[in-house]
């Protein structure tokens, strides 16, 4: 397909400030000298080039999307009305308290909505994404540290953690310790002990963890850190298998950040925008970011007196619409929140058991809302995971998250979410199925997969670091 540079006819869309309505007002040397740059086609072309792109691109409104520990559920269509209403859409930033009340008042009360969710008991709404979450936590529990006159340098993370959990502890100048999983998939409670110091900040955790398994033993590690002094980070990313059902504060967790984009149904992919809110425990409110949505039983106010903070992460409050949307969707779930990670996890423990016969299943336990398949038994045909993914290109389905976590072979993570079907689940199964019965019989249809995609194969690290924008398909 050609860039929109190439179609250049020489035809304009429309005509600005013809003949007449010369802009008479502008002093010339405002004026500009040399043409614009822009692509000279109609309208109509303009708009046919960009649908006909749009209609390549896959999207959770094309066709199942089971990338694990994204959590692509629908994101309900009312949420972008509501986001874009006139009063919220075109609010400065800067005006008065006093004008803002009713915005405002939405922070307040997503923020009390998100603490009754998690159990904690003060948040900011601020971070603009999960990684900043975890940045800013990180922050808030070195400055912890800091004020109590503690030197504390290391931070544990399990092996089985995303790759953001050490990448913030390390920008926060925390050295990190990994601790191994055990058999299950879980921490290893003994490496676990074996690893804590004085020098222990905090443990950063996923739970349930990136395998899609809930820690049996959160409690006890929540008192080996205690006991310790140490503090205990939550990455809320996987929220969506157990809202309504436990939260981070029965746990143990001293902060915790959530996704919105993930768990709230709001879109994501491609860059976002995101949220990230930051949940703590009692201890930890003094070094909040500023401002916080505070409300004093008649107004609603930012407070920026918070006496360690950490200061601001992020310009203004956060990524506004994106917290219009997760209020919305709060809003119109209610108590059926419960109900939406019950089915997320009943759906993956479907597709997991009819998956596990045709492709290796290393960690066979009931799992929550993802699990993690092997590539092993099909790698013996010369077929690779990435090949597996490929293949379900072609099967007009997005393909699962791959070689994450760093822990399991030929990783395939799969997480189906509430919002889909039995049928579309069954299908998947069969393409699946069919995928794994290719690879022994003809694995050069697999290996050559992608077939009807509008790229093939590209080199993902070439495109990545020199990205031609101008790349033509033969
Ligand atoms: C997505 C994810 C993150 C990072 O969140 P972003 O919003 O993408 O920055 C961290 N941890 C886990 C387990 C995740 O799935």
């Amino acid at each position: 397909m050609k860039t929109i540079f190439e179609k250049d006819k020489g035809i304009s869309g429309i005509n600005l400030c013809d003949g007449d309505l010369e802009c008479d007002f502008l002093k010339d040397e405002f004026k500009r000298k040399s043409q614009l740059g822009l692509p000279n086609v109609s309208e109509l072309e303009a708009l046919r080039h960009y649908k006909a792109l749009s209609d390549r691109n896959f999207c959770i409104e094309k066709g199942f999307y089971p990338l694990g520990s994204c959590t692509m559920k629908y994101n309900p269509k009312v949420n972008e009305l509501l986001a874009s209403l006139d009063g919220f859409v075109n609010l400065h930033p800067l005006v008065e308290d006093s004008d803002c009340q009713g915005a405002l008042e939405l922070m307040f009360k997503l923020q009390e909505a998100l603490k009754k969710i998690t159990g904690m008991d003060y948040i900011t709404l601020q971070p603009a994404a999960g990684a900043q979450g975890e940045l800013t936590g990180m922050m808030i529990i070195k400055k912890y540290f800091e004020v109590k006159g503690e030197k504390r340098s290391k931070v544990i993370i399990p092996d089985s953690a995303h790759g953001t959990n050490p990448a913030s502890a390390h920008l926060c100048g925390f050295d990190i310790v990994p601790v191994k999983s055990n058999e299950k998939g879980q921490v290893d409670i003994e490496a676990l002990r074996s690893l804590v110091d004085s020098d222990v900040a905090a443990i950063m955790m996923t739970n349930p963890n990136t395998l899609g398994i809930f820690e049996e033993n959160v409690l006890e590690i929540s008192k080996i850190m205690h006991e310790n002094g140490s503090l205990l980070y939550y990455d809320g990313a996987n929220f969506n298998a157990i809202m309504g059902y436990s939260n981070p504060k029965l746990m143990g967790f001293d902060v915790v950040h959530l996704n919105l984009h993930k768990t709230f149904a709001t879109p994501h992919g491609g860059g976002g925008p995101g949220s990230g809110p930051v949940c703590v425990v009692e201890c930890l409110k003094d070094f909040l970011p500023t401002p916080v949505v505070a409300y004093d039983g008649n107004r609603y106010f930012r407070d920026y007196n918070i006496k360690h903070s950490i200061g601001s992460v992020k310009a203004f409050y956060g990524n506004f619409s994106v917290l219009v949307k997760a209020y919305a969707y709060i809003l119109m779930m209610g108590k059926n929140l419960k109900e939406a990670s019950e089915n997320a996890v009943l759906n993956a423990n479907y597709l997991k058991e009819k998956l596990k016969q045709a492709y290796y299943l290393p960690y066979d336990e009931p799992c929550m809302h993802e699990f993690v398949l092997s590539g092993d038994k099909q790698k013996e045909y010369g077929v690779s995971t990435l090949n597996i993914a490929k293949a379900l290109m072609d099967g007009d389905t997005h393909p699962p998250t791959v070689y994450f976590p760093l822990i399991v072979h030929e990783a395939i993570m799969i997480e189906p979410t509430e919002s889909e079907t039995k049928e579309v689940m069954d299908d998947f199964v069969s393409i699946m199925l069919k995928i794994a019965d290719d690879a022994k019989v003809c694995p050069e249809k697999i290996i050559s997969a992608p077939h009807n995609t509008p790229v093939k194969r590209i080199d993902e690290t070439l495109a990545a670091r020199h990205p031609n924008l101008k790349f033509v398909q033969e």
